[in-house]
């Protein structure tokens, strides 16, 4: 009998996305399948949800849950996949206008607790003898960050549950701490408000209780495995986290072939492959046309696609980014977030027309524009527990550079004499996290793209031919399903 996993997300690509958390919500799942799992999906029941799912259809009302009392379980299919959604039904809390944590003008919703909580008791309820769908029991339930952080909590405490848990760490920034009162009305016992349990200085933390009542915890990559058992990455959580130092999976994430393949992505005007990447410079030439930058093959165009916030880094990048338009370089930038860094680098593109554009929003197609009609990708995030975004670049020709830091490390190879040697080169690694270690970066590789084209060709065929699916991502998830059951 296939295995069944229960996979909660807040976000899952196409429906809803904010980040790489929905890319991998919507991509694991499939490659699991394909593993022979019976994996399904539970979600909050946002607008874009319910609008885009196919053959929805209620199964049962969900009773006794917190503040809100009932709601409905919705099930239906992602289109041209097979992956079953479980879709939490609750007008009051999931449909608003605004983004899924926040609102138009990006302030958290405040009732994000009940949210959340809810979220987190659906998915204990499914797992337990009270479940609605009592002909589907999972053995396992795989939670993703704090928003579905209690699950773990409400199996051991108050549903009874059998299933075993996991929860995958995509992001330790993202902690969900909230006044105790919440802890009542969430319906959580008070035992569990205490070190060994739920609370984190007073307040309520809906990570930690994943983290400690989880029988398992992944991370997104290896080197954030380690990084986040100390201070400087673990958020305050690396105490608890090196006491489970053993058991922390790092798994790095796939990235999904039929969404992010330059060979057959549908948002390029053109197409192109390791074998012949010929269509890249005709992306280059609409990409430079569509953003207002002067057509011009040889000039090295820089591509950002980004939150803009201090993880990522690209304040670094501010001081020399004058430098490299006076050195002929171009730059595309995509992303949206901090005011202050929206500001700065419009400012940029203000004063060089035909030499930066800056576009502030969230916009798919132009993502994967950018990512394919760029010469390089600049990534020097602070830290990264995975980053799918310099994955993106290497499966696109546009080699990343990047700061040594989480799923950045794992997955790109600086190039110097050794890996270029091996052929393993793929992209630029940051020796030091400042601007003037990025800007170092970046003068190395512009050295290459202009003066060593053959060692360029090398770096892009190496990124192209990897494979970056899931293939062996999805097996190392599945081996570590099997030891939790066995
Ligand atoms: P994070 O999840 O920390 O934001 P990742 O690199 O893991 O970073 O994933 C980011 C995902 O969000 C990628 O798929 C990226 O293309 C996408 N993305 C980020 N900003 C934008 C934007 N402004 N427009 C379109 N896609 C974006």
């Amino acid at each position: 009998m296939a295995m069944k996993v229960l996979f909660v997300s807040s976000e899952v690509f196409p429906l809803i996305k904010t980040g790489g958390l929905a890319d991998v919500s919507g991509s694991l799942p499939n490659a699991l399948q394909k593993l022979g799992v019976d994996i399904r999906v539970l979600m909050p029941g946002y607008p874009s949800v319910l609008a885009q799912l196919n053959k929805l259809k209620t199964i049962a009302p969900i009773k006794h849950l917190p503040y809100i009392g009932q709601a409905e379980l919705l099930t239906g299919n992602i289109a041209g996949t097979d992956t079953q959604v479980y879709v939490i039904k609750a007008a009051q809390l999931y449909e608003r206008d605004g983004g899924p944590y926040s609102d138009a003008i990006g302030d958290e919703w405040q009732d994000n607790p009940i949210r959340f909580g809810v979220l987190s008791k659906v998915a204990a309820i499914l797992a337990s003898p009270n479940s609605p769908v009592p002909d589907w029991q999972p053995q396992i339930v795989h939670c993703n960050d704090w928003q579905t952080g209690l699950a773990p909590a409400y199996m051991k405490l108050t549903e009874r549950s059998t299933a075993k848990s996991i929860i995958s760490l995509h992001n330790m920034a993202f902690q969900g701490c909230y006044p105790p009162h919440w802890v009542t009305t969430l319906g959580l016992p008070s035992s569990g408000f205490s070190i060994e349990g739920y609370e984190y200085h007073g307040q309520l933390s809906f990570l930690k209780a994943g983290v400690f009542y989880a029988d398992a915890i992944s991370t997104v990559s290896p080197r954030y495995a380690k990084e986040i058992q100390t201070a400087a990455f673990g958020f305050g959580l690396e105490g608890l986290l090196s006491k489970r130092g053993d058991e922390i999976k790092g798994i790095l994430n796939g990235i999904e072939p039929e969404e992010w393949n330059p060979e057959n992505d549908i948002h390029l005007p053109a197409n192109y492959h390791a074998g012949n990447i010929s269509g890249k410079a005709l992306i280059k030439q609409s990409l430079q046309s569509q953003l207002g930058l002067t057509i011009n093959a040889d000039a090295p165009l820089l591509g950002v696609v980004s939150r803009l916030t201090y993880q990522k880094g690209l304040d670094m990048l501010l001081p020399n980014l004058q430098k490299l338009l006076d050195a002929g370089c171009q730059f595309a930038l995509l992303g949206g977030g901090e005011k202050d860094l929206e500001r700065a680098f419009q400012e940029i593109a203000d004063k060089n027309p035909g030499k930066a554009s800056v576009t502030i929003g969230y916009n798919e197609p132009l993502s994967h524009k950018i990512m394919a009609g760029c010469d390089m990708f600049i990534m020097p995030s602070r830290f990264e527990p995975c980053g799918l975004n310099q994955m993106y670049g290497l499966a696109y020709g546009t080699p990343p550079i990047v700061n040594a830091t989480g799923g950045l490390a794992d997955s790109v190879v600086d190039t110097n004499a050794a890996h270029l040697e091996n052929n393993t080169a793929n992209g630029f690694v940051m020796v030091e996290a400042s601007a003037d270690g990025l800007i170092a970066c970046i003068l190395r590789a512009l050295e290459i793209f202009r003066h060593q084209p053959a060692i360029w060709s090398q770096i892009v065929h190496n990124g192209m031919s990897q494979d970056l699916s899931w293939n062996h991502s999805a097996k190392e998830y599945l081996a570590m399903y099997q030891d939790m059951i066995h």
